[in-house]
Order: structure tokens, then sequence, then C-alpha cells
């Protein structure tokens, strides 16, 4: 067998340029990562042996050894874990597994404080071994086999994999360092780094210079989440989350309880103050870490938190579960619904509080994790009145987010309903022309940009006894709610002529629209489209149609609101009232044209553009040259 090479997958060959060239001020984290990356090793080699002994056998004693090399320049992490096979070494150093790492790597920005963190939260913490080394060789044997492989690499491209000699199962990963690294040769350093980022791993790490191991572990080894609160400094908890999180930012929120019952365990969460990436991870598993007498299970327990959850990091730890069910038993014990119950009701009972006390902070968890939430809206009955006062929204009152208790308390008299319009933007449907009688009458109006307030909306029906309705539809009704000030509005077109421009507007559109009906809801705008009652969203069948669910053909009709007041409509009508040949074709042309430009306003597609802009040029050039046409 000889040595065979391989090339980076293209993204691995960016981060790694990354890492190598742009996050120099962290340096030491590396550290950090690859005992990390160690640690996690053992843990998953002590949960296989619960039922496969013999993997373990005349080694049980797990640890993580730093080998000090001066001779060499060399720094080498070294595990009695699980180990890599060849197979595990291609798949999981040189590429990156995880879904989304396209969208991961559009997010950099070549700010490397800002990039380190993108980094950590997507968990590609080997890497950060070529901050510090210009070659890291990787020997590794899997528990349970004999053969071992080395992977070795210069972070330049490409990696080459060869059979290898180790001692036993488990992994060294050798740091070749850098001449600016030699540093991390100090054992003070060394020390230093470890007592900083690792002290709580719950596997020893043991110094070894010059072959002579130290007697004393250099870190504490206990399991952080089993000691009292008040033995816990903050820079513990912190180092401790970016341990269990991969993560470089601070958590926004920490909850640590021992709770005892039918069912006793131990919980240490935490909320991260970024933004994830898991939002493009369509399988929506939670990420929190579950031990069972502080024996690593699993990372992926589907049962432990509600998917809209999935945003907490962190432990889950109890002696009330069975250490020898396999990770798929567990998802049906009623035991871990009992937990889930219980977490789920501390997490968002510290939520609400956050929210009291911390608005401004609430705010900033809201940004990154609200879409998030809110799915919990629409899945979690139980918990669906708590979830709807820890909501915000963006409004057409407030720059910032709002609430819908806020939303209700400022409801007009007269209005019967809360208001909601639902589009990509904010900024865009803020302008939108259904909007506009609305702002007149100075009534709300919620701007829902989430995919999933489409399908809680519909769900929930009400809040506080009052019904959400669309600002788009056709039911929308503010005849009750009186102006804001006094403005007389533009008198409208007289009925006569008005009623036979909507015959001739309707018989033009009649392969495009529902109906064509004269409006209230709009001030400035000369058309709009409405949706009717019981027809889907606009913006819902937007979105289906993106996702492939629902073809053009199934799209509703909807319904063409024009403005009476207008003067493009007032013009129009009278035309309409003259109604010679010449005219009608004007006005033709102007019903088609006008519903283009409602649907352009809507972000919709125009069915056929090349007739868009003939009649476009056709009617400047008549608004040109005969403008006292009619
Ligand atoms: P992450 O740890 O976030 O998954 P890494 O890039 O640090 O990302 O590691 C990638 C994968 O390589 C790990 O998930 C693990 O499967 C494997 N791995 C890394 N280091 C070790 C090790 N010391 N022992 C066994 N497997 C390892």
């Amino acid at each position: 067998m000889s040595v065979e090479t391989f090339t980076f997958q293209t993204e691995v060959g960016r981060l790694l340029d990354i890492v190598a060239h742009s996050l120099y001020s962290h340096k030491e984290i590396f550290l950090r990562e690859l005992i990390s990356n160690a640690a996690d090793a053992c843990d998953r080699l002590r949960y296989l042996a619960l039922t496969e002994p013999a993997l373990i056998e005349g080694d049980a004693d797990f640890r993580v050894r730093l080998k000090v090399d001066r001779e060499q320049n060399s720094l080498a992490v070294v595990d009695n874990g699980v180990g890599m096979n060849r197979q595990e070494l291609i798949e999981t150093i040189g590429t990156i597994a995880r879904s989304g790492s396209q969208a991961f790597l559009a997010q950099l920005t070549g700010d490397a404080r800002k990039d380190v963190s993108l980094i950590g939260q997507f968990g590609v913490g080997f890497y950060s071994a070529f901050m510090v080394a210009d070659h890291v060789d990787v020997i590794s044997r899997r528990a349970g086999e004999a053969q071992a492989w080395r992977w070795s690499s210069d972070g330049k491209g490409a990696f080459t994999i060869e059979p290898a000699e180790r001692d036993g199962r488990g992994t060294t990963v050798i740091l070749h360092l850098k001449s600016d690294a030699e540093e991390f040769l100090e054992t003070a350093r060394l020390r230093s780094i470890v007592k900083r980022y690792s002290d709580h791993i719950g596997v020893p790490i043991i110094l070894d210079e010059a072959g002579q191991a130290t007697a004393t572990p250099l870190n504490d080894a206990k399991s952080l989440w089993l000691l009292p609160k008040r033995e816990i400094t903050d820079e513990q908890y912190k180092e401790f989350y970016h341990h269990v999180a991969h993560a470089f930012d601070d958590p926004w929120l920490i909850l640590h309880n021992q709770v005892e019952g039918v069912v006793s365990y131990t919980n240490l969460l935490f909320v991260p103050s970024q933004g994830p990436f898991e939002v493009f991870d369509p399988e929506r598993k939670p990420r929190v870490r579950l031990y069972v007498k502080r024996v690593f299970i699993t990372d992926d327990c589907e049962g432990l938190l509600p998917p809209y959850l999935r945003f907490l990091r962190g432990v889950v730890d109890s002696e009330d579960l069975p250490l020898n069910i396999s990770r798929e038993t567990f998802q049906h014990d009623p035991r871990l619904a009992k937990i889930r119950s219980g977490l789920t009701k501390r997490v968002l009972d510290e939520l609400e509080r956050k929210a009291k006390d911390d608005p401004a902070g609430y705010e900033t968890f809201w940004d990154a994790f609200g879409a998030t939430l809110k799915e919990g809206i629409y899945e979690d009955h139980e918990h669906r009145d708590k979830l709807l006062s820890l909501a915000r929204f963006r409004s057409t009152a407030a720059g910032g987010w709002v609430s819908l208790a806020e939303v209700t308390a400022r409801m007009k008299p007269g209005q019967d309903a809360i208001y909601t319009l639902a589009g990509e933007d904010a900024g865009v449907l803020a302008r939108s022309p259904q909007l506009e009688g609305f702002r007149a009458k100075g009534v709300e109006v919620l701007l829902l940009t989430d995919p999933i307030d489409e399908f809680w909306l519909p769900a929930v029906g009400t809040f506080d006894g009052k019904p959400f309705r669309s600002a788009a539809g056709a039911d929308a009704n503010l005849s009750q709610v009186a102006a804001d000030g006094d403005e007389t509005a533009a008198p409208e077109a007289p009925p006569a002529s008005l009623d036979r421009l909507i015959v001739i507007f309707r018989d033009a559109l009649k392969d495009d629209v529902k109906d064509v009906r004269t409006s209230q809801r709009l001030t400035e705008s000369a058309v709009c489209l409405v949706c009717d009652k019981g027809d889907m969203d606009m913006y819902l069948e937007r979105l289906l149609r993106q996702h492939r669910q629902l073809d053009a053909a199934q799209a509703a009709q909807r319904i063409l609101e024009i403005n009476p007041r207008h003067g493009l409509m007032r013009r129009l009508a009278e035309l309409a009232e003259g109604e010679g040949a010449g005219s009608l074709t004007i006005i033709e042309d102007a019903a088609r044209l006008l519903y283009d430009q409602a649907r352009i306003v809507e972000g919709e597609g125009l069915k056929d553009p090349a007739a868009f802009a003939r009649r476009m040029a056709a009617m400047l050039e008549r608004g040109l040259i005969a403008p006292n046409v009619g």
C-alpha cells in the first residue's frame, strides 16, 4: 500500500486560506479546538464501550496528552479515543460534510474577528491547526481495528493518506510549528492555555515533555455542569460554552439547573449571542449534548428539545435514563419526554423574563433566533400563547420590534382586526399601495417577512380575541375607523362613468383577474392587487412556487382594485364615458399596463414582458404626441 493524494474540497481550501492568513489574533485557540476534538473522541468511545467493552480492554483510562518535542519543533495532541480509519480520515478531515457549507462561506467577510466566530460556529475547528503549523500529521487508529493511518498536509490544497503504525487506538495530531509559533512549546504557556480554555473538559489533559508525563493533569477534569453554580466563574461558563458549542461568541443566556423530580436531571444550556447556520439545516435537529450519569450519549437526540429550540447549545445529564439502550430508542422514552417538557418550560420562562428585564438584549436575541422560535407557534400547541407573547414583529408604526400586546393596545376605535402584510422585505412592504388607506387612518400593520409566518398565522387565527387579517385581502375593512387629521380627499370620478370604466377593465382583464372593484384603501396609487377572501395569500403562493410546491397554473386570480380618486382614473372614466373607438383601445391598454404594474409592485413577474414594453412605449408616444386625445 502506498501514499495516496487527495485534493481538499473547494470549501475547505477557502477556509484554510482564511484560517492561515486572517485569524492571527486568536492563534492559541487551536489548542482548545484540538483538545475538544480529542475529548469528544474519548466520550464517543466511552459510549460505544458500554455495549462493546472489548473496545477499551486493557486501556480503560481515557486521557489527552500534549507531547512537546523541542528538537523537532513539534507539538502533538494525543488521545486514546475512538480514532478514525482511512475512510473516516478522508471524509471528516478534508471535507466539510455539514449541509449549508456554501451558505456559510458566503457569509465570510474577510474581517478576522467576524470570521473567527463564523468558523467556530460552523464547527471546523480542526483546521485551526494550520494557524500555528505549516504541516500537520494525523496518525489515527480506529478502536477495534488493527491498521493505523497517517493523514498529512501542508494545508495548501491537498492531503495524503498512507498506512502507519500506532500503539493502540486513538488519534495523534502532530503540529510542525511555524517559526513564529514556538511559544507553544513552552510548558508555562501550554498550562495557562489549557487552564483558560479547557479546564472543565471531563478527560484529564496531561503534559508530556521529552517522554516525561506530568503526574497531575493540567485541567480540573470535572464535569462542569455537576458543580454547584456558586463554584463556577463567568469565565468558566464562557469557556465551557465555547467547547460544547464550538463557538467563539459569548453566550447571551445561561441556564444552569439541577432538577429533582420523577426524572432528575441537570441542564447547562446556552443561548448564543450570534445567529446560527442551522437555519439552512433541513433536519432541524437539536444540538444539545445528552449525557447519562456523565457518559456522553449523543449530540443529536431528537426528543430532547423541540426543533424550534435548536439554537440552544449545552449539556443535559440525567441519572434516571438507562445507559444501555440505543440512541434510537431514547427518542421514544417517556422519561425523555418529561425532560423535554421541563426544559421547554424553563427556557420559555427565562426568555420571558429577559424580554421584560432586558428588552434591548431581547431584541438582539430576536434578530438572531426569532424566526426559529416562531416555528413553535405553529407546532407547539401547549406553549402557543407564551410563544405568541414572546414573538416580536416589524410594523408600520415603529422602526424596531413590536409585540402583539403592544399592537393590540394601540388598535384604533372601530378597528376590528390585527392587520398584517407578508412579503420578503419589511422596507418594501412598508411602501405597498395596499397600506395607503391604513396609513391615512393611522392603523398599524404588522410586516411579516419570515416564511413561517404564513403557516402559523392561519393556524392561530386570533390573538387576545382579535382576528389576524391580511391588509392585502379583499375583506380588509377600515370603514369604521375614523381618518387621522382632516385632509379632504380628492373627489371621486362620477359613478356612472366609473361603472363604465370598470366594465371595460373587467373585459380587458377577464383572463387575469377575478374582478375589478373600486378601492377604499388606496389614497395615492392608481391600482393595487388584493386577495379574495379564502384565497391563498400572494406571498405564500410565491413561496410555494419557489419551492416547487405549487405550479403557476394553480395560482389564484387576484382582484384589481382601482382608486376612483386618482387623477388617471378620473381621466380614464371620462374617456370611458365618451367611448370613441380610439379611446376604447387606450382604456384597454391602460388596464393591461396598470395590471402589469400592480404585479411588479407585488414582486411578481410579468406574464408577457414584451407586450408590456410595447404598450408602455405606445402609451408614452400617445401622451407625448397627442396629449389631448379623447
Ligand atoms: P467538529 O469537531 O466541529 O465536527 P472538526 O473539524 O474539529 O469539526 O472535526 C471534524 C471531525 O473530525 C470531527 O467531527 C470528528 O469526527 C473527526 N475528528 C477530529 N479530531 C478527532 C480525534 N482526535 N479523534 C477522532 N475523530 C476526530
